[in-house]
């Protein structure tokens, strides 16, 4: 199933994200999130790949595994980094022969150490170039890509982000997933600013619910996401308190999705961290609502 034919404001795709577990604790972790989420039949899941390609061939093993084992839409995030045209060629061919056919294309992050963002030799140095790539070969995958409704880290300027994401979009992309954000009134303007640069594929929303204080903080200073001053307050308040944080956590991202969802969103893509019970609280109670 082509992703793009399930983003729909009538009625909208809840999806959820996970990343190849680098331990045997990790990988149970993920095995009973998954199962646990599974139950609530989302859309599709997508697996992530390592800063630097780092998690290529266990990112692919686990899509094939959830789509075959488990009969979920999967989608592999793909990145430029650490990998020629010539392997790409060859994920591609594998998971094109497998049935899988939704790719999300991204740069991606710079490995650990590194700073700043090196494309393999003869690789290819922004998304958009690996989705022209993808497009000229012979493949017929449904490509997804990545967008920030406060801007990239490391642009200079909104407006520059927003033309390079136009030519990402233009080279083909079906469909853009949103960096994590807390304050809706970001995608809101962003989509309308999106929207006048012609960009009109769906932009499915990225939605974090907040269960530890630290690790938020970490994620925000990397993505450069605002903290609503409001929330950064309550999250100061409960920061020693893990119970009090999950569920502010859930509260804020719930009253997220459902101004989202009133508002037409096409979907949400949960980043789950491989743990199921925020996300599934969320989604149960947008579900009870509607
Ligand atoms: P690009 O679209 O290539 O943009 C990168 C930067 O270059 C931007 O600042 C952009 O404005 C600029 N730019 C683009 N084109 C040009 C041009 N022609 N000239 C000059 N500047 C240009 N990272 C991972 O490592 N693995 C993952 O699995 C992963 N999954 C993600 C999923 C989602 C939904 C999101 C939102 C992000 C994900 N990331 C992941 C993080 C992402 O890889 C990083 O944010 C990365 O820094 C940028 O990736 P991109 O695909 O948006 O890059």
């Amino acid at each position: 199933m082509k992703i793009r034919n399930r983003l729909n404001p009538s009625d909208p795709c809840f999806s959820f994200e996970f990343f190849p577990p680098r331990t045997d604790e990790g990988e149970a972790n993920l095995l009973k999130a998954l199962e646990d989420l599974a139950t609530l039949q989302p859309g599709f899941v997508s697996v992530t790949e390592g800063a630097g390609g780092s998690t290529r061939a266990k990112t692919v093993e686990l899509v094939l595994r959830i789509k075959q084992e488990a009969g979920i839409e999967a989608m592999a995030h793909l990145t430029c980094g650490g990998h020629s045209p010539a392997e790409l060629r060859t994920v591609l061919e594998r998971l094109s022969a497998a049935k899988v056919d939704n790719v999300l294309v991204l740069r991606g992050d710079p490995p650990k150490g590194q700073t700043v963002f090196e494309p393999a030799p003869g690789g290819f140095r922004y998304a958009s170039e690996m989705v022209r790539f993808i497009r000229e070969e012979d493949f017929n995958f449904c490509l997804g890509g990545a967008c920030y409704p406060e801007g990239h880290v490391e642009t200079p300027s909104r407006d520059d982000d927003l033309r390079h994401l136009k030519a990402k979009v233009d080279a083909g992309l079906d469909f853009v997933v949103t960096q994590l954000f807390f304050d809706n009134a970001f995608y809101f303007d962003f989509v309308e600013r999106a929207r006048r640069a012609g960009i009109n594929v769906p932009i499915v929303p990225g939605i974090m619910p907040i269960t530890n204080y630290e690790q938020i903080q970490r994620f925000t200073r990397l993505c450069g996401a605002t903290v609503p001053m409001r929330l950064a307050l309550q999250l100061e308040r409960v920061k020693d308190n893990p119970e009090a944080m999950a569920q502010l956590g859930v509260a804020h991202a719930t009253v997220q999705c459902m101004e989202l969802l009133s508002r037409g969103v096409p979907g949400i893509h949960f980043y789950t961290l491989n743990k199921s019970p925020a996300t599934r609280m969320i989604v149960s109670a947008l579900r009870a609502r509607s």
